[in-house]
């Protein structure tokens, strides 16, 4: 068995359920599994050797290990040999600052997808008039915002989320959000059931946590996929 790879139930936790936890490969410490990204290694393509890569699906065979989605933790799994040392192989791994972009694009896969499957299950409104009353009705669990989404429809939409303490993430444009739940654009989506929103609020804190120059300001715009140009 791997090191990183036994289960652990521990009581407690911070408020969440906790279910089993992991070791991270970066920071050695321990997490609940649900938080981290397993990670195994994969033939390199075209070449020989191994390297490694996010498994999305978490259930891929063989050993695996586990990552906390953090800048810091990446670095020095890849800097430090942490990888190499846990799955006892030698990888050829690929420059921290690749595997975390990555692990950016991978999240915000997960995030449309966990978006498409919620708009199937008529889990969420969309449209700025329908959220809006929506949330006065007390609907909804998580509010989605297009990242360039207008400033006065983002003030107007948070400040009523926040008096109904719903979260807000805000990670996709809006033709992105829209090709993920069958229209052009969406600037606004409200995501009403379960598991989606939780599942939405773990990938956001996910991808919070693998942002060069640390976490945007709650509700205000990513600087989209290319590299971000934001003062530290
Ligand atoms: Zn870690």
């Amino acid at each position: 068995m791997v090191e990183g790879e036994e289960q652990q139930s521990v009581g407690g936790g911070q408020g969440r359920e906790s279910g089993p936890t992991r070791t991270c490969v970066g920071c050695r410490q321990r997490h609940d599994e649900a938080d981290l990204l397993r990670c195994v290694p994969m033939p390199v393509e075209g070449g020989e050797g191994a390297t490694i890569a996010v498994d999305w699906s978490g259930r891929a065979p063989g050993r695996g290990v586990y990552i906390s989605p953090s800048v810091a933790c990446v670095r020095r799994a890849i800097e430090r040999g942490g990888f190499s040392r846990s799955l006892r192989s030698k990888l050829s791994l690929p420059r921290s600052e690749v595997f975390l972009e990555a692990i950016r694009l991978g999240l915000r896969h997960q995030m449309g997808q966990r978006l498409s499957l919620a708009r199937r299950a008529g889990a969420l409104i969309s449209g700025e008039s329908k959220v809006l009353e929506g949330l006065k009705e007390g609907r909804g669990l998580v509010l989605v915002l297009a990242s360039n989404l207008s400033a006065g429809s983002r003030r107007k939409l948070v400040q009523n989320a926040e008096r109904k303490g719903l979260e807000v993430i805000s990670w996709m444009t809006g033709e992105e959000l829209g090709g993920r739940i069958g229209r052009e654009h969406a600037g606004v989506i409200l995501v009403e059931g379960q598991p989606f929103a939780s599942d939405l609020q773990r990938i956001s804190r996910q991808l919070a946590g693998v942002q060069e120059g640390g976490v945007p300001k709650e509700g205000t715009p990513p600087q989209g996929e290319e590299e971000q140009d934001r003062a530290d």
